[in-house]
């Protein structure tokens, strides 16, 4: 069977070496030169950078990807866990969030009367959440209304906390601004308002604090090699620097594919590329489950201004997840949910890798990458992004105590007109659509179309949502569809 895969992100990827595993010959089309999508690497002067992800997470879940073709991690990367897991800059204090739980136990001890017990709790519930979600609904194709009454997440609602929210949640057990912060800044940075992100969301605190934050040596992009050897071994073909440009419908049935360098007729046909870009772009509008007014309702994830840097010197202070709180986050919110506009006093993250990994640094120098979430849509020209660069730089000076300026011998700004251009995304989101309640479960976009039988979706818009463990699960959730439509 002839299947066309859109787009090479990990989404993409994933989805093309599963099918190629399961029997069709399949083409994967990328409009950029290089695959992986926002997991791509960018290399310049011995510097190694991650484009975009850079928190491994979930490592069981790569173990369930890998495990379809028989293989396990340790077979394409060495993982390594991070110690301590991330450090916080907050104004008042620096701290650590360790890899060893009594070593979090004693700081909340610090943050506050009864903060282990508390902890203790609070990730006793994140935990309930995740197994019960992995159990089961993650895995799960919800697609449409009729899935709320899948009977497993009926029984599920009320130990899932799904009427309430993460800041209500974290409210309710502990009094520390800063215990709070520590449990809510991953949402913040996956894209969502802790007011307005379902509390099962509460289980990424299990995700981070108990199952460990890790990383594979030599950088994310490690993950992307897996998946192309994988995809070489099942015999996918991928073409880059092909756009598709249009989908042709017949009787509710793609019958070919339109690309800047020629046309397909395949049977099946998955888009991992962003999915207004797929439905609005690139079908007929008859043809579109979610047409403009459907996108135009919707909370779309953030932007982000990324920095890559490389340093010509060492920064003691750093260590490999550096989250700055140095500010009251609400405003940063309000600038980016409610009066978009470049945040003033950004809450950010800087990443490190160079302090575990001497591959992605030449030997004294510092391999930097800087994100802060700001509004998707907002105006995005050179002059901006430079006046922001030297705010940033002059903050980040701030918080390390000492000059970088003269330090930077590799830069590179990364922001919303380069996620629009490069990566089709709509308004230039970084991740494509929030975990709000009304855009989690099966109230994400679906991953097959109603209105043209043989189109499916992979991808972060997909449930179960934003992340590179969450973009595998969507492919092994797709493959098992074509499979059942198509055996
Ligand atoms: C700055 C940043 C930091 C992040 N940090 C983390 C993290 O630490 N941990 C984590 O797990 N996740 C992180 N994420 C999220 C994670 O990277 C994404 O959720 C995941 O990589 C999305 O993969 P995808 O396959 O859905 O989409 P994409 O990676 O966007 O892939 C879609 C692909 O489709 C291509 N395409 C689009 N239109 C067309 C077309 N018409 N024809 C052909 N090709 C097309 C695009 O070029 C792209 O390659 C981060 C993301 C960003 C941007």
């Amino acid at each position: 069977m002839e299947s066309i895969v859109i787009g090479a992100g990990v989404g993409g990827l994933s989805v093309a070496a599963l099918l190629g595993k399961n029997g069709h010959d399949v083409t994967l089309l990328e409009k950029n030169l290089e695959i992986g999508g926002r997991a791509r690497v960018w290399k310049k002067d011995g510097f190694v950078f991650d484009m975009g992800p850079s928190w491994y997470l979930m490592p069981e879940v790569f173990e369930h990807y890998f495990e379809h073709f028989e293989r396990g991690v340790k077979d394409f990367y060495e993982l390594i866990r991070l110690d301590p897991s991330y450090r916080i800059f907050f104004p008042e204090s620096t701290l650590d969030i360790s890899a060893k739980l009594e070593d979090n136990l004693e700081l909340f001890d610090r943050l506050e009367e009864d903060g282990a017990e508390k902890l203790q709790k609070y990730l006793d519930q994140a935990q309930d959440k995740y197994e019960y979600l992995l159990d089961g609904l993650m895995y799960e194709d919800l697609s449409g209304i009729l899935s709320m009454f899948n009977p497993k997440l009926m029984a599920a609602g009320w130990k899932l906390s799904i009427l309430s929210n993460i800041d209500g949640l974290t409210k309710k057990y502990f009094e520390s601004e800063r215990a709070r912060k520590i449990l809510q800044y991953s949402i913040v940075f996956l894209g969502g308002n802790p007011k307005n992100t379902p509390a099962l969301y509460s289980m990424i605190s299990h995700i981070d604090f108990n199952l460990g934050v890790w990383y594979p040596y030599g950088g994310l992009g490690k993950i992307v090699d897996a998946l192309e050897s994988l995809c070489n071994e099942y015999n996918v073909h991928i073409d880059t620097g092909v756009e598709v440009t249009g989908l042709n419908v017949e009787d509710k049935k793609i019958v070919s594919v339109d690309t800047t360098d020629g046309s397909y007729e395949p049977q099946v046909v998955v888009s991992n590329a962003d999915y207004p870009h797929s439905e609005m772009d690139l079908l007929p509008e008859k043809y579109q489950q979610y047409d403009r007014d459907y996108w135009e309702s919707k909370t779309i994830a953030p932007s982000a201004f990324v920095l890559y840097l490389g340093l010509n010197k060492k920064i003691d202070v750093l260590t490999h997840h550096n989250v700055i709180l140095d500010h009251d986050w609400v405003q940063h919110f309000e600038q980016i949910f409610e009066e978009p506009s470049w945040p003033d006093k950004p809450a950010y993250y800087l990443c490190c890798p160079s302090k575990k990994d001497d591959t992605v640094a030449p030997p004294g120098h510092e391999n930097i990458f800087v994100t802060v979430p700001i509004s998707p849509g907002i105006e995005d020209t050179p002059e901006i992004r430079e006046e922001y660069y030297n705010k940033m730089i002059k903050h980040m000076e701030k918080v390390i105590g000492e000059p970088l300026t003269d330090s930077v011998v590799v830069k590179r700004i990364f922001s919303l007109n380069d996620f629009a251009n490069d990566y089709n995304a709509y308004k230039g989101t970084a991740v494509g659509l929030t975990h709000s309640f009304r855009q989690s479960a099966f109230f994400r976009p679906r991953h097959t179309s109603k209105k043209v039988d043989n189109l499916y979706y992979t991808g972060q818009y997909t449930h179960p949502g934003i992340g590179v463990p969450m973009a595998l699960i969507a492919s092994e959730i797709v493959a098992d569809l074509v499979e059942e439509d198509y055996k």
